[in-house]
Parts: C-alpha cells; structure tokens; sequence
C-alpha cells in the first residue's frame, strides 16, 4: 500500500506497511507504518512527522529561541500533540511547561501508537491543556520565556494560530516567539502571511530541512518585541554546551547558518 500526499501537482509517496490506527474526529488522525521512515503520523492527509526525521523538525522549532534565552524557565508550546517539542523543551530543564493542544485525541493516539514524547508529556513539570491556542493566549495573564507553536498546516482549527491578532496577544506575554512557517518553496502564500502578520519589534526567518514535508525545505519564524534576534555563535555554544543538550540535527553552527536565507526567499519577504 502507499501513501502519497500532493502539493501543488506533485508529491511525496510513502510506501506503507501497515494501518496502526485511524480515527476521524475533530481531525481525521491517521497512524501508519511505513517501510522506510518508521511510524508516520497523518493529520486530514498531511504529514506532521514520521520517526525517522521528526528530530530534525522538532529541533530545529525548539533550540534556536530556548537557547536565544538565557534562561527559558517557563515556556508554551501552542499545538504540538505528539509531545516532540515538549521533549526537546525539557533538554533545556525548565521549571514549568504548559502545553495547549485542540485535539485530545491527537495526544492520545500519538502516547499510545508513536511515543516520540518519551515520556515528556507526563513530566511532573508539564501541564497538557486541551483548548485552543487563540483563546488560551487571549486571556493569558502570565508570561512565558519561550512561546512555541507547533501546528498543523492552515486548515480550519489552526487557521487563527497564522492570524495577526494571535502574534499580537502572543507579542504582550512572551521574550522569544517562534513558530512552523510552512514551506516557502511549495506554500509560499502561507509562508508570506506569516511573516507579514507577524508584527513583532524584531524577527527572522530560519530554514531547515525536512525530509517529509513539502519539497524537504521547511521554515521558522523567531520573532520578539522585547529581546533581539542572537546570532552570535559563541553565546549560543556555551549556552548549548552549559545546558549539556544532544540533539540529532541541531548544532550552533546550524542554528547560525539557518538564517543565511536565499535570494529567492528573501525576495518572498522583502
Ligand atoms: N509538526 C507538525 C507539522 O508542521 O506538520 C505539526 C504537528 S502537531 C501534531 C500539530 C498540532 O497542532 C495538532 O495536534 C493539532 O491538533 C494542533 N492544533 C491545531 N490547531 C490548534 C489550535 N488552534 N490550538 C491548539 N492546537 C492546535
């Protein structure tokens, strides 16, 4: 059996060895394994991660802001079901971390079939909430560190996570805001939204390489009204190497070589 997804007239095709589990609910939750990237994880017929590469995206979403801080205690992560970035938050030993997700199934499916969370989700520093982000951070009074959002491409539930009013209400309760920017190659509309509604004093945009999204190119938009963007390497290695982190993907000398856009991309955002 295969699974392909299309983008634009083209596509990936994964060959699938077997159903492991499929509910339609709010989202229709598809989990397969495939031959060659392990366990996929389908969201309303897109990929959102797969065993072989996840760690390259999850990496790449969470290290760059929680090592931009110089000391991320407190940290939300805004989507994220499968608990990957919650896991590489908690590299960073922070004190507390609240992870929002819409889908309790998402959550429930993934602990049971994936466990890419290798137990993060049950940390007695986390808290798992199942609301939506837009509302949660409208009527947040804390403030956070680090604000991550991991969600699924636009769709109708996270749609409002792309939204200005969202970046705006984000912008009031954090230091560092990073989230997924789509493909700049295969979505590059969604991709120019983001960084247009994202009105923040001072942002970039980063980009990492994905193996199963879209055309394998993948984008990050890091942004702040309060602190400024770090691309100093040797603050961000002593903080790497201070914080004892291992990762599969992420080095400093990525994170600092991520920003180096292309003319073309650049082009997309100028
Ligand atoms: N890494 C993935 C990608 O870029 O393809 C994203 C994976 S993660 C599973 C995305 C999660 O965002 C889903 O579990 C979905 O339920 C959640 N989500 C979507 N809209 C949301 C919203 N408005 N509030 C909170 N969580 C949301």
């Amino acid at each position: 059996m295969e699974f392909v997804e299309r983008y634009n007239g083209s596509g990936l095709l994964i060959e699938v060895e077997k159903i492991l589990y499929e509910f339609k609910g709010v989202q229709h939750i598809q989990i397969f394994q495939t031959k060659s990237f392990g366990k996929m994880l389908v969201l309303d017929g897109k990929i959102q991660l797969t065993e072989k590469d996840e760690s390259f995206y999850h990496e790449m979403l969470v290290h760059p802001a929680m090592l931009m801080h110089e000391n991320p205690e407190k940290v939300l992560v805004i989507g994220g079901g499968d608990g990957g970035a919650v896991r590489e938050v908690l590299k960073h030993d922070p004190k507390e971390v609240v992870m929002v997700e819409i889908d309790e199934n998402v959550v429930k499916a993934c602990k049971e079939y994936i466990g890419i969370d290798r137990g993060a989700l049950e940390d007695p520093r986390v808290k798992v909430l199942f609301e939506d982000g837009l509302e949660f951070v409208k009527s947040c009074k804390d403030k956070f560190d680090v604000i991550i959002v991991d969600g699924t491409d636009p769709n109708p539930i996270s749609q409002a996570l792309i939204s200005s009013e969202f970046y705006r209400d984000c912008a009031k309760i954090c230091d560092y805001f990073v989230t997924q920017s789509q493909s700049p190659f295969a979505q590059p509309d969604y991709f120019k939204s983001i960084y247009k509604n994202a009105r923040f004093k001072n942002k970039a945009v980063y980009l990492g390489f994905v193996p199963t999204y879209p055309h394998g190119l993948w984008s990050y938009l890091i942004a702040s009204d309060r602190r400024e963007i770090v691309l100093d390497l040797n603050v961000i290695k002593e903080r790497f190497e201070n914080r004892k982190i291992e990762t599969v993907y992420y080095t400093p000398e990525v994170h600092i070589s991520a920003f180096a856009l292309p003319r073309w991309i650049v082009n997309l955002i100028s």
